[in-house]
């Protein structure tokens, strides 16, 4: 089903709903404080998600039960291997997670994975729990649909869903230490420090930017400056290596002079200047191209409907495009392969 079928879906969930009654009343005081042996979801088991609900399932209490699911079956059954001993039920719907689970998270790929699951979750509207529920949306999505599945979720009475967009990537999900950037209503008291608290498990830094939405603004802001910075670096040492300088010591040089930034100090393009670097083992893992790709569209659409220009956006995905078509799955500094071959 295509996107804007999905959102037409939701918006119908939106209207039926107001006209019957709720299946909870969103009137209600929001719990902030969970209860014992509370139960948590966790939907999308990919690259980052994995590595979150691990780190979710190690830091609640063991009475706690964790849900978990993905479209793909394989990875919730490894992931039940590798936690034998401990609560975790394989869910086999998004919708019988949220039936279950007081607070869930979701980490999906892209706006659309989100619309169409909420919109199995609230189609034919949840059973009320003891405890409210609330959705904690990691994707990096488009604020305006987060706003849209925000909206139903909370006019059909299911809760509450705040955004948490993360950075960070696939080694801070492992090591825990992820930041995230959250955006919670301000109507509803006590809902960013429960969200807040249930982030932390999975991260050591969460940024309250303001209402719903505002984590993926704050987000999409951070990656479209990341999508042009690691062109630049890319661009600026290959021109130094080509001058003749050394890499290590020009990558060296810049981090401790003006052009410092995190794609010359941590993610620098050239191998060897960092150890354990994507570019110091052939680009893999990482951050992808096509990730980057998808963010940057995000935020250039975002900025198109906000009115605000982004010179040098229609390049960067140029560039982007060709780097994709020549080193698909690759981490998105492999740019500089790209420059290199371009290079005469
Ligand atoms: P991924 O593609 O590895 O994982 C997504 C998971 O969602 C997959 O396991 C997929 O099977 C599952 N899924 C898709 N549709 C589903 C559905 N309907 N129901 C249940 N499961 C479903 O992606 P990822 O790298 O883990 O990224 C997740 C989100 O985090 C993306 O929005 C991405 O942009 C963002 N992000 C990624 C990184 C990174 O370094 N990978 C860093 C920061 C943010």
């Amino acid at each position: 089903m295509s996107s804007s079928a999905l959102s037409l879906q939701l918006r119908r969930i939106v209207s039926s709903s107001s006209r019957s009654s709720c299946v909870f009343s969103s009137r209600r005081a929001f719990s902030t404080t969970l209860s014992r042996d509370a139960t948590w979801g966790f939907i999308g088991l990919g690259q980052m998600g994995y590595p979150m609900a691990k780190n979710l399932r190690a830091k609640i209490p063991k009475e706690d039960t964790l849900v978990i699911c993905d479209v793909n079956a394989e990875v919730a059954k490894k992931f039940v291997a590798e936690e034998q001993g401990q609560k975790v039920e394989i869910a086999t719907s998004p919708l019988e997670v949220a039936q279950k689970s007081e607070t869930i998270v979701s980490s999906l790929p892209e706006p659309r994975h989100v619309k169409d699951v909420f919109h199995l979750i609230l189609k034919d509207g949840l059973p009320k729990l003891s405890q409210d529920r609330l959705f904690i949306d990691c994707s990096t999505i488009d604020p305006v649909s987060s706003r849209e599945v925000a909206n139903a979720v909370h006019s059909t009475g299911a809760g509450k869903f705040v955004d948490a967009p993360m950075s960070g990537g696939v080694v801070g999900a492992t090591a825990g230490t992820l930041t995230f950037m959250l955006g919670a209503s301000s109507k509803t008291p006590g809902l960013a420090e429960r969200a807040e608290g249930a982030l932390l498990l999975m991260g050591k830094k969460v940024w309250r930017l303001g209402e719903q939405g505002a984590g993926l603004s704050g987000k999409l802001a951070n990656n479209y400056l990341l999508a042009i910075s690691n062109i630049a670096v890319a661009e600026a040492m290959n021109l130094g290596i080509r001058w003749g300088l050394d890499a290590k010591v020009l990558g060296q040089m810049i981090s401790s002079s003006t052009g410092r930034c995190w794609s010359a100090d941590v993610n620098n393009p050239v191998a060897g200047v960092i150890d354990g670097s994507p570019a110091s083992r052939d680009y893999a893992g990482g951050f992808g191209v096509s990730l980057m790709k998808k963010d940057l569209r995000l935020a250039v659409e975002a900025a198109k409907e906000a009115g605000t220009p982004l010179e040098l956006a229609p390049k960067a995905q140029e560039v982007y495009d060709a780097t994709e078509a020549g080193h698909a799955g690759k981490d998105f500094s492999v740019v500089y392969k790209y420059l290199q071959e371009k290079s005469k």
